[in-house]
């Protein structure tokens, strides 16, 4: 009698830690509430594949000032691919954009791209303006461009944004008609659809050439001289958020 009392004691029990253990596992609404304090510090590196990753670029198009109509947001919309097949081109297949969506009436604070309601079925700002790189936006710079901006004036102020290439928003690769053989100079000033590298960039407009800029900043790679020909880049999802 006495032993089987202290072998149910010890069932009891057992069952009861193994319960409490059970709980504090599973987490969830039986964990003790508390209050504390604590500091802490730790590091950690990590590697990662998949949309949204580095240079798989996923972003958000608004309209800013108004609403655009359903055609003007279709038009929009058909001209992203070639965007994106243009920033495949000059990274030789290593960037492109994933996925996009256009926010119709949409605010900049959550943007990447924002276009004035009065530019969407416009490829450039206007005003002699062709596009811009903005501080502000949903990670810190922004481009804001015509709704049917061209790919070129797009990489370069994408080159701006993504890449602070020439040193900044503010910065450039040409002047009058002399410029690098890049995307962040003008086709008037010899602009090319690439990047330029350390074998044809002018020292005099920043130190970096934009390969130099990008490879120090990205796993992208580039050999100087070397300018391979590639085709369109993945598809572009595009959602339209009337
Ligand atoms: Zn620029
Ligand atoms: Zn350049
Ligand atoms: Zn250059």
């Amino acid at each position: 009698m006495e032993r089987i009392s202290v072998l149910l004691l010890v069932v009891i029990v057992l069952t009861i830690a193994l319960a409490i253990h059970g709980c504090s596992s599973g987490g969830g609404s039986k964990r003790p509430i508390g209050t504390g304090t604590g500091t802490g510090t730790g590091t950690g590196t990590g590697t990662g594949t998949g949309t949204g990753g580095p240079n798989e670029f996923v972003y958000v198009w608004v309209i800013t000032g108004g609403s655009a109509t359903a055609a003007e947001l279709d038009a929009v919309k058909a001209n992203i691919q070639g965007l994106s097949d243009g920033l495949y081109g000059v990274a030789h297949g290593q960037q492109h954009i994933a996925h996009l969506t256009i926010k119709n009436n949409g605010a900049t604070s959550e943007c990447h791209v924002a276009t004035p309601v009065d530019r969407v079925a416009s490829g450039t700002l206007g005003g002699g303006t062709w596009a811009r790189c903005v501080p502000g936006g949903a990670d810190g710079k922004y481009i804001e461009c015509g709704g049917l901006v061209d790919h070129y004036t797009f990489a370069h102020e994408h080159g701006h944004k993504e890449y602070e290439l020439a040193g900044g928003v503010l910065a450039e690769e040409y002047s009058g008609a002399s410029g690098c053989p890049c995307v962040i100079s003008t086709g008037a000033a010899g602009g090319l659809m690439q990047y330029c590298d350390d074998g044809n960039h002018e020292t005099s407009w920043c130190p970096n050439s934009c390969w130099k800029a990008i490879m120090d900043q990205t796993s992208m790679t580039h050999t100087t001289g070397d300018y391979p020909a590639v085709g369109a880049g993945p598809t572009t999802t595009v959602v339209i958020e009337p």
